[in-house]
């Protein structure tokens, strides 16, 4: 377990050591009003961050605490495995936690409170009855092959970006922001979709991926690959590349021949390669075969490997 000090350690000065655990709600708004507090300078507002998380972090975690870090002056990292975004218990069951290392690395990414909840502090009636839609932007790609897991992830999100939100008596004014990494293209653009649409007072930030030096987009889910397997997958970054290539040089696509890359390699089971609009997620019939590429797009791509299922993506133009 970490030693990081609990907030009811009888009202002591916060201990230099970082990131300090909070296990419930009121201990995440004692300690980030605290935070808040201090070191502010008359009423110039203070910065406050979420990065939301499932834990079993890796650097690509690491890479966007530190964005947060760099732009704010409180960053409270939550770590929760939310089983509403599961589809398959299985896969719920078998995700990795790591607690311990989690705040090794949180510590060492500079956050400051680290929100891991149990799920009765989460969901303390079970399940909730109210819940939000993602619409068609969730029902498409990860939604097709996961239902309701973009719903799920709505429900644990909204009520994080509440949560770690300026605290109701927060001494002094607040600009309050999330992090979000591009990793997860269609939930980033779901939750800027519900934080707009519902009138959220927070901005968001995407955090651009961070990949493997051979390429492989970081992800909890690597660490289920064989070695054979990881060598495999490097094929969906390749054919992303030969995209952004193209497009970078305003050369028609050709999606069929990333397609073809991909089948190329008999290990890897492609579920969808497909070029969108980055806001709505609708298929960029006209940019993606013959004619030159122009303006903006994201390629979106998914696929099995052996039993580990591997997303990844690629902004085209300046998006
Ligand atoms: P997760 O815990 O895997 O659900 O991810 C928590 C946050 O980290 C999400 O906003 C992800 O998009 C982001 N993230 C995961 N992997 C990467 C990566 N390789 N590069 C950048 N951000 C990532």
């Amino acid at each position: 377990m970490n030693s990081a000090p609990s907030p009811h350690d009888g009202g002591t000065p916060l201990a230099p050591t970082r990131p300090l655990l909070a296990r419930t709600v009121a201990e995440l708004r004692t300690l980030s009003a605290r935070l808040l507090e201090e070191g502010a300078v008359g009423g110039t507002p203070r910065r406050l961050a979420l990065v939301p998380t499932m834990g079993a972090l890796h650097e690509g975690h690491g890479h966007l605490v530190r964005a947060a870090r760099a732009a704010n002056d409180v960053v409270v990292v939550s770590v929760f495995v939310n089983p509403l975004q599961f589809d398959d218990p299985a896969d719920y069951d078998r995700y990795p936690r790591t607690l311990d290392a989690d705040l090794e690395l949180l510590d060492d990414a500079g956050a400051d409170i680290v929100f891991a909840p149990e799920e009765s502090e989460v969901y303390p009636d079970g399940p909730p009855l109210v819940r939000l839609s993602s619409g068609k932007l969730g029902e498409k790609f990860e939604g097709a092959s996961r239902p309701g897991h973009f719903d799920g992830m709505l429900a644990v999100v909204a009520q994080l970006l509440h949560h770690a939100g300026p605290p109701p008596l927060a001494p002094v004014p607040v600009e309050y922001s999330a992090y979000f990494g591009q990793k997860d293209a269609q939930q980033l653009a779901i939750v800027r979709r519900m934080v707009a649409d519902l009138a959220y007072p927070v901005r968001i930030h995407a955090v651009p991926i961070v990949r493997s030096p051979e390429g492989l987009a970081l992800s909890s889910r690597n660490r289920f690959l064989s070695p054979e397997q990881a060598e495999a997958a490097l094929v969906l970054s390749r054919a992303l590349f030969l995209l952004r290539d193209r497009a970078q040089a305003h050369e028609p696509l050709m999606v069929d021949d990333a397609e073809a890359l991909i089948a190329s390699q008999p290990l890897v089971d492609l579920d969808y390669l497909e070029v969108v609009d980055p806001d709505t997620l609708e298929p960029l019939a006209f940019n993606c075969r013959e004619t030159p590429f122009t303006g903006t797009a994201l390629v979106l791509v998914a696929a099995r490997v052996g039993n580990v299922r591997l997303i990844d993506n690629m902004p085209l133009g300046d998006s």
